[in-house]
This record gives structure tokens, C-alpha cells and sequence, in this order.
């Protein structure tokens, strides 16, 4: 596919696509902004475990100087009989911990109905199993606070933007997509990272793309150099799961860094950043 016919696709796509819009999108999460050469990372465990490993958690993200804290409640997992997740009673367990240090947080949502719960959450995260849900992405069209979308196990650029597009047709302007890896052949990783997802997506759309190396590797050892490698890519955040004690994480604690792996990937990619984040065309060419 050549340049012109790239700049044919992005018509496509009316509120997400770079036509209608030429300038990068900034998308402000509580006092963190994604976007237009702002970066930062989310950090924190796949899911809220207990009061006590959420604050343990938001201790580690704050003093490493990453920006958002984490946690899911709901746990989309392959199998029903894996850990689900602790529910609704982890919302406040969460807004807690981030008040506490000063994070904003972010969590996903898998269902429209649980809309009223996350009034306080201030980012809401479409997993990947979700990312053709279009009830939940009309529904979110309609919410004030700003959505990260995350691209689905099998899906197209193409049909991750014209998911975000349900989402800012429906009124809600504040979308950061996430490439999160998708299946491929392979299978000693978790899932495949696509990593050239980032600059296309962003030749493509004007909104803000993060990368999420954890479930894009399943491998706690690949998150480091596929986090510097996303951060040189032009990535404008990364989503980084660390737990206190990975070895005794209900999900995900092999992929899941510790807490002083965490603090050395944001020294690494803040002095990586440095370097790359002079190199404009890495923002934009169009
Ligand atoms: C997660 O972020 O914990 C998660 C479930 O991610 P994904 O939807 O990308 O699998
Ligand atoms: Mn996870």
C-alpha cells in the first residue's frame, strides 16, 4: 500500500481519522495529558486484589514517578474458572489507593450497567475482548470521563479505529487507543506486539496511541526492551503491569513486573525519551 493510498484510508473515519483533523489530539487524564509529545505511563497490578496489594501498588507507581495507577475488577478471562475478579467493591478500593498518592486510575469496563460505578474512575479501559462491543462503545460515547481503547486479539487497524469512531460519534472526544498485541502463529509469546501499529496508527488518526507490552508479550523479561522499543517508536505512554508480588498475583503474575523492575523501565525509557523525543518526524509527518 503506498502513501497516498493511506492518506485515502484515513478519510474513512470522520471523527478519528487524520483528514478531518490534522493536529494530534491531547487527551487530559485528571492532570496527565497523552498526546502531542506528552507522554507518561500507567503502571499497577492486572487486577485489585486486597486494600493492602492496591496500596502497595500505588506506593510503588507514585515513587517511581509513573503517572496513572491501575487495577482491574472486572476480569474478562478466557476461561470461567480463573480468578474473575473482586468486583464492584474494588472500585473504591482503587479511587482510594490513587487518591492517596496522588494518581489518577484507570480500570476496565466490560458492561454499559456498570457505567453509574465508575463515576470516580478517570480513565475507563475497553479491554481487547471488548473492542467490538458497540453497545458498551455507544454507551461510552456518552460519558464524560476519557476512554482507552484497546485493540482486540484479532483486529485490524482498520476495525480499532472504526471502533473509537462509536465512541467519538456518540459525543465523547477523549479516546487513547492501545496496541496490545494480537494472536499470530506464534505461541511462545502470549500474543504478537505489532508494534508498527504505532506510527501507522498515528499517520492514520490524530488520537493519542499507547502501547501495553505486558499482555502484548506475556513475558515479564520482553516488557523492558518492548516498552523502549515502543517509546522509540513514537508511543505516547506505555500500560505497564507490576505487582508487588507477581509470584502470588491471582492473574497475570508472570508477565507482571516487580516493583523495582517497574522503577528501572521508567528510568530506562525517561532517558530513552531524551534522545527520541527530539526526532519530530517520529510525531508526524503528514
Ligand atoms: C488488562 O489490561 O488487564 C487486560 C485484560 O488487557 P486486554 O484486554 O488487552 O487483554
Ligand atoms: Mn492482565
Amino acid at each position: 500500500m503506498n502513501e497516498n493510498e493511506l492518506r485515502k484510508i484515513a478519510e474513512d473515519y470522520p471523527f478519528a481519522g487524520r483528514k478531518p483533523k490534522q493536529a494530534d489530539t491531547v487527551v487530559r487524564v485528571g492532570e496527565v495529558e497523552f498526546g502531542a509529545g506528552h507522554f507518561a505511563v500507567i503502571g499497577g497490578p492486572c487486577a485489585v486484589e486486597s486494600e493492602r496489594q492496591i496500596n502497595e501498588a500505588a506506593a510503588a507507581v507514585s515513587l517511581a514517578g509513573a503517572a496513572l495507577l491501575r487495577g482491574g475488577v472486572f476480569k474478562p478471562r478466557t476461561s470461567p474458572y480463573t480468578y474473575q475478579g473482586i468486583g464492584e467493591q474494588g472500585i473504591a478500593m482503587l479511587v482510594a489507593a490513587g487518591k492517596r498518592y496522588g494518581l489518577p486510575v484507570v480500570s476496565e469496563i466490560t458492561a454499559a450497567e456498570q457505567i453509574p460505578w465508575f463515576s470516580e474512575v478517570d480513565l475507563l479501559q475497553v479491554g481487547a475482548r471488548n473492542m467490538q462491543n458497540y453497545a458498551l462503545l455507544k454507551a461510552l460515547g456518552q460519558c464524560r470521563q476519557p476512554i482507552l481503547l484497546k485493540r482486540g486479539l484479532s483486529a485490524t487497524l482498520q476495525e480499532l479505529l472504526f471502533s473509537a469512531e462509536y465512541i467519538l460519534a456518540g459525543g465523547n472526544p477523549n479516546v487513547i487507543l492501545c496496541e496490545r498485541g494480537i494472536r499470530t502463529y506464534d505461541t511462545i509469546t502470549r500474543n504478537t506486539l505489532d508494534l508498527a501499529a504505532v506510527p501507522l496508527l498515528k499517520k492514520l488518526s490524530h488520537l493519542p496511541v499507547i502501547v501495553d507490552p505486558s499482555h502484548g508479550t506475556g513475558i515479564r523479561s520482553l516488557v523492558l526492551p518492548m516498552s523502549l522499543a515502543a517509546t522509540a517508536a513514537g508511543a505516547d505512554g506505555l500500560m505497564i503491569e507490576m505487582h508487588p508480588h507477581p509470584e502470588q498475583a491471582m492473574s497475570d503474575g508472570e508477565q507482571s513486573l516487580t516493583v523495582e523492575e517497574f522503577r528501572e523501565l521508567i528510568v530506562a525509557v525517561s532517558r530513552l525519551r531524551t534522545v527520541s523525543g527530539n526526532c519530530s518526524r517520529l510525531r508526524d509527518d503528514q
